[in-house]
């Protein structure tokens, strides 16, 4: 169990950093592990079991990231590890069919109303990607609608953001994005049906999909508002536009058929990723059988790859799907989640410092303003650096947040009661130090 400690000690993983950006840009393989947004040494881990990881240098934290998401039965689960080490046994990649593949799409297929046929691929970038290809050719359409704060990996036509006003046509917000991909990307505010309704009047006909988070995670977390998501699948249909559900994060998370089960709305096309895989690097994409036989080979519609659909990974979300069959697991999911926001809610009000917390089945967040928060907007106005004060305070008691207040904090099966106190309590005096910190700034204005 992670101890306080008054320091930190992270000597090794400082040596490793530096070491790390001598031979990779920012010396990271994914930029948000980096820190940058809260500062200080990303810590180097060793090892995880359950809720616990352990550095380097010896820490132990109660981790709240699970690898951003995948990992919702806890660090290195046995049945995980089992399978995939049953797997790797007879080989790693064949680049040829497995009843593996089968075995897994069955399940993905069983739990998700709207998915007849899938597809596996590598990465929810890849998802989303081949998705809004297939969207795209089986509408004949170019232009696409996303959300400002939705995250939808890194695919060119996704890395937009929108600038001011309810509708803004897309504005690379990468060098390297070409001004004319990005121009076919509409950008609208998450939960603001009127937008959407204008971005589809702006371009009649021309609007192949409309994407979006059916929660988003990725400015922090933030439900939709009632009737948000029925809104999004009407609108679509009055324009004969397809509605992607990019479920990579909420995909058999938000309930065992994600958020399209817990909310009764159904895409055209859904986006799989992270807990699909069961820690193992897997996206998929799927819909009905009338979309997805378009695909290549059954239809024209090209997409490959040549470790899709590999057994290690395949197995390791047969096991994963398999845990989740339980339904046990989301009423546990609940209860410790909810135990976990009651406390952080309690916790804020003691010390006095003003946030806003949103939080839906396993997923929750702790905005730094007042809020409300329902939008990109919203979550622009939090102070990330009484967030950035927070998560240090946190990672020196020996709890793992994001390094970021844009994003979600993520409760897994190994969370027990005690975690769960044990990480309130270490909110208490961590809130107690922004709240010190903002008397003392705020007096010497
Ligand atoms: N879609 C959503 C909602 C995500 O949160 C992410 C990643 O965090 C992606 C897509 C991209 O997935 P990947 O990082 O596996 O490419």
């Amino acid at each position: 169990m992670p101890t306080v400690k008054d320091e930190l000690k992270l000597a090794k993983s400082e040596a490793a950093y530096k070491e790390a950006l001598r031979l990779m840009p920012g010396g990271v393989n994914s930029p948000v592990r980096a820190f940058k947004a809260v500062g200080g040494t990303p810590v180097f881990f060793a090892r995880g079991a359950g809720a616990i990881l352990t550095d380097i240098d010896g820490n132990d934290y109660i981790d709240y990231v699970g690898s951003w998401g995948p990992l919702i039965l806890g660090h290195a689960d046995e049945r995980i590890e089992a399978a995939i080490g049953k797997a790797s046994a007879k080989g790693t990649s064949f680049g040829a069919p497995t009843e593996l593949e089968t075995h897994l799409a069955e399940l993905v297929i069983s739990r998700m109303p709207s998915i007849e046929m899938v597809r596996f691929v590598n990465s929810g970038t890849e998802a989303t990607m081949s998705a809004l290809r297939l969207a795209r050719a089986a509408t004949g359409r170019d232009k696409i609608i996303k959300c400002a704060g939705c995250y939808h990996g890194h695919v060119d036509s996704m890395l937009v953001k929108a600038g001011s006003g309810a509708l803004t046509l897309g504005v690379p917000s990468s060098p390297g994005v070409p001004k004319a991909v990005a121009a076919d990307t509409l950008v609208v505010p998450y939960n603001d049906l009127d937008a959407v309704e204008a971005a589809f009047r702006a371009e009649p006909k021309r609007i192949a999909a409309m994407i979006v988070e059916p929660i988003a995670g990725n400015m922090g977390l933030v439900p939709p508002q009632p009737g948000y998501l029925e809104g999004l699948r009407a609108a679509c249909d009055r324009h004969g536009a397809l509605l992607i559900f990019d479920e990579v994060i909420t995909g058999f998370r938000a309930s065992s058929g994600g958020a399209q089960v817990l909310y009764g709305v159904r895409p055209d096309l859904t986006c799989l990723g992270k807990i699909v895989g069961g820690g193992l690097p897997v996206g998929a994409y799927g819909g009905g059988a009338d979309l997805m036989t378009q695909m290549s080979p059954a239809g024209s519609v090209y997409q490959a790859g040549t470790l899709s659909g590999n057994p290690l990974a395949m197995a390791a979300g047969i096991a994963m799907l398999e845990a989740l069959a339980d339904a046990e697991v989301y009423s546990l999911l609940e209860l410790r989640s909810r135990r976990l926001a009651d406390g952080l809610i309690d916790a804020a009000k003691e010390a006095g410092v003003a946030t806003y917390h949103t939080r839906a089945a396993s997923m929750l967040c702790m905005f730094f303003t007042d809020g409300p928060v329902i939008d990109d907007a919203g979550a622009a106005r939090c102070d990330t650096q009484a967030y950035a004060r927070f998560f240090h305070e946190m990672l020196t008691r020996g709890i793992y947040l994001a390094p970021s207040q844009f994003e979600t904090l993520f409760v897994s099966v190994a969370h027990t009661d005690e975690h769960i106190d044990r990480t309130v309590a270490a909110a208490r005096l961590a809130l107690a130090r922004v709240a010190e910190e903002r008397a003392r700034t705020n007096h010497g204005r």
